[in-house]
C-alpha cells in the first residue's frame, strides 16, 4: 500500500476506512492481491470495483463478499459512489462489544437494532453479559428457579434496587422491573447475527458477581461451622460440589444455544468474604494444599475452564483469572487498564483488549452537567479513537482483539444504551479494522459526522456531536479543574 492510496481511503466516506482506496481500476488478480494475508483477513478481505454505476465485489468468502456489501450500503446511504478500487481487510480477528442485560434488561428487538449497526461497521463479536447479581436474563431447563426468582426485580434502576436493599420479585408481580430471554429467542438471535458474520458470545458470570445466583438456589452459598448458610453473599462458594453442578448444567444448557467457539466465564471481582470461614471452603483449600482463598477462585476457573474444553470450546475470563493460575488455552480480556493484557501476553496467552480506561462506553463522554449521569473519567470521541490496542511489550500475535464494554447500572432505556454507544463504537471500529498507520482523527471526525446522519435516519438515538464540547474535543481523559484552560488543536 501506497501513501497516496492511505491518504485517498480516508477521503471517502467509510467508517472504518478501508486499508486502500484508489481512483483506479486495478487489474491484478484478487487471489495475488490477499495471498500474503493471514488465513482470517483473507476470509474478510474484498475489493470493490466502481466504474460509472457498474459494481463488481471480489471475494474469496461469503463474509468477504458480505463485508464488501456493508461497505455499499454504508456509500449508498451517504450519497456517495466513489470511483476506483477500494482493497480492505481487517486488521483484528475479534472486534466487539460487550452489552451487559443483568443490570437493565433490553430484549430482543433492541439486540438485533444493535447486531444491525455492528454489521453495518464491520464489527464482528457481540459478547452478551447474561447474568449478574441484578438479575439472571437466560432461561435455564435443568435450573428453572434461576428465571423464575431472579429475573425479575423490585426497582426499575439498579440504583433503585440497590436502595431497596436487592429485593428480587416474579413475572406476575405487575410493580416487578426484568424479564429473561427464552432459548428460543436467543436462537433467534445467534442465526440473525450469523447471518451478518457476527459471532454471539455468552457470559455466565463466575465466581463474583452471583448474587442472585445464591438467590435462588442457596446450595451454591458458603456456610458457616453451625451450618448456616450466608444468604445474600456476592459470590458462589468455590468448595462446594452444588456449586459446580449448577454451573456445569448451565454451561451445558449455554452451550447448545450458543454454537461460539468462546464462552465467556467472567472471573472478575470476587470480594471471597465467606471462603475463610466456610467449612466447605477449608476443605477444599486442605486437600490442594492451598494457603490463600485466592487460590479457590483459580481452582473453580480450571476446572471449569476443563468441562468447557471438553466441549469442544475455549474460555474467555476477565484479567482477575490471570492472578490465580490461568490455563494456557484461556483468552484473558484486560479491563482494568492495559497491564491485564501485557501480563496475559507475557504468559503467552491470546488477549482482548477492552481498557476500562477507553473502551467502557458507559463513561461519560463529555462534561458532566451536560450528560445524563454517567461514570468515570471522561471517554470522548477523539480520546476513545486515540486507542492502540497493542500495548507497548505486547507480543502482536497474542492481540486478538479488541471490544466496547457497556455497563448499564445507569443505562435503563434503549435510547440512552444507543446514545452512550454512537459514535464511539464507530471509533472502535476503526480501531479494530483499520491498519493504525491509516488511523487521523480530523477526518475521521467529518465521517463520523455524516455517518450519525444516517443512524439517526435509521432510527438510533445518537450522542449530538455538534453540541460536543471544546473539553470533549480537545481529547484529554480527565476533567481539568474548574477556570483551567482547554487546549484545542482542530
Ligand atoms: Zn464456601
Amino acid at each position: 500500500m501506497t501513501f497516496l492510496t492511505l491518504i485517498l481511503a480516508a477521503v471517502i466516506g467509510l467508517v472504518p476506512a478501508p486499508v486502500e482506496y484508489s481512483p483506479k481500476t486495478c487489474h491484478t488478480s484478487f487471489r495475488k492481491a490477499v495471498a500474503e494475508l493471514e488465513p482470517w483477513q483473507q476470509k474478510e478481505a474484498y475489493r470493490l470495483t466502481i466504474k460509472g454505476k457498474k459494481v463488481k465485489i471480489e471475494a474469496l468468502t461469503d463474509e468477504g463478499r458480505f463485508r464488501a456489501q456493508t461497505s455499499l450500503e454504508q456509500l449508498r446511504a451517504l450519497g456517495e459512489l466513489p470511483q476506483g478500487t477500494i482493497f480492505d481487510y481487517p486488521r483484528l480477528q475479534h472486534r466487539g462489544l460487550m452489552i451487559d442485560e443483568s443490570r437493565s434488561f433490553k430484549g430482543l428487538v433492541f439486540l438485533k437494532k444493535q447486531v444491525d449497526a455492528m454489521a453495518l461497521l464491520k464489527l464482528n463479536v457481540l459478547h452478551l453479559h447474561l447474568d449478574d447479581s441484578a438479575g439472571w436474563r437466560i432461561e435455564i431447563d435443568s435450573f428453572p428457579l434461576l428465571t423464575e426468582k431472579t429475573a425479575f426485580r423490585l426497582g426499575y434502576t439498579y440504583h433503585q434496587w440497590e436502595a431497596g436493599k436487592y429485593r428480587f420479585s416474579t413475572a406476575d408481580d405487575p410493580s416487578a422491573y426484568g424479564g429473561y430471554y427464552t432459548k428460543a429467542q436467543l436462537r433467534e438471535l445467534v442465526e440473525y447475527a450469523a447471518e451478518r458474520f457476527i459471532t454471539v458470545i455468552p457470559e455466565i458470570e463466575m465466581p463474583g458477581h452471583s448474587m442472585e445466583v445464591g438467590y435462588a438456589y442457596p446450595e451454591v452459598l458458603c456456610t458457616l461451622e453451625d451450618d448456616t448458610v450466608c444468604r445474600g453473599a456476592w459470590d458462589l462458594c468455590p468448595g462446594s460440589e452444588a456449586t459446580y453442578r449448577l454451573l456445569e448444567g448451565v454451561l451445558e444448557e449455554v452451550m447448545e444455544v450458543f454454537p461460539s467457539p468462546f464462552i465467556h466465564i467472567g472471573g472478575d471481582e470476587a470480594v471471597m468474604k465467606t471462603w475463610p470461614d466456610c467449612p466447605k471452603c477449608r476443605a477444599l483449600m486442605k486437600r490442594e494444599g492451598y494457603t490463600s482463598v485466592k487460590q479457590l477462585q483459580g481452582y473453580l476457573v480450571r476446572r471449569i475452564e476443563s468441562f468447557v474444553k471438553a466441549h469442544g470450546r475455549r474460555i474467555i475470563g476477565w484479567d482477575e483469572i490471570l492472578e490465580t493460575g490461568v490455563p494456557e488455552d484461556a483468552v484473558v480480556q484486560s479491563w482494568r487498564g492495559v497491564s491485564g493484557g501485557q501480563k496475559a501476553s507475557a504468559s503467552g496467552h491470546q488477549v482482548i483488549m477492552s481498557p476500562n480506561t477507553h473502551c467502557y462506553y458507559n463513561y461519560y463522554q463529555d462534561l458532566i452537567r451536560k450528560e445524563p449521569k454517567a461514570v468515570g473519567e471522561l471517554v470522548s470521541l477523539r480520546f476513545t479513537y486515540g486507542y492502540e490496542p497493542l500495548a507497548p511489550g505486547m507480543a502482536p500475535e497474542h492481540l486478538l482483539g479488541v471490544q466496547a464494554n457497556l455497563w448499564t447500572e445507569l443505562i435503563p432505556t434503549p435510547e440512552h444504551a444507543e446514545y452512550m454507544l454512537y459514535p464511539r463504537l464507530f471509533a472502535l471500529a476503526e480501531t479494530a479494522w483499520t491498519p493504525s498507520s491509516a488511523k487521523e482523527y480530523k477526518g475521521f471526525r467529518k465521517r463520523a459526522r455524516r455517518l450519525l446522519d444516517v443512524f439517526r435516519a435509521r432510527g438510533y438515538n445518537t450522542f449530538d456531536m455538534d453540541t460536543e464540547s471544546d473539553l470533549a474535543r480537545s481529547g484529554l481523559q480527565r476533567f481539568p479543574p474548574e477556570g483551567q484552560p482547554i487546549p484545542i488543536d482542530d
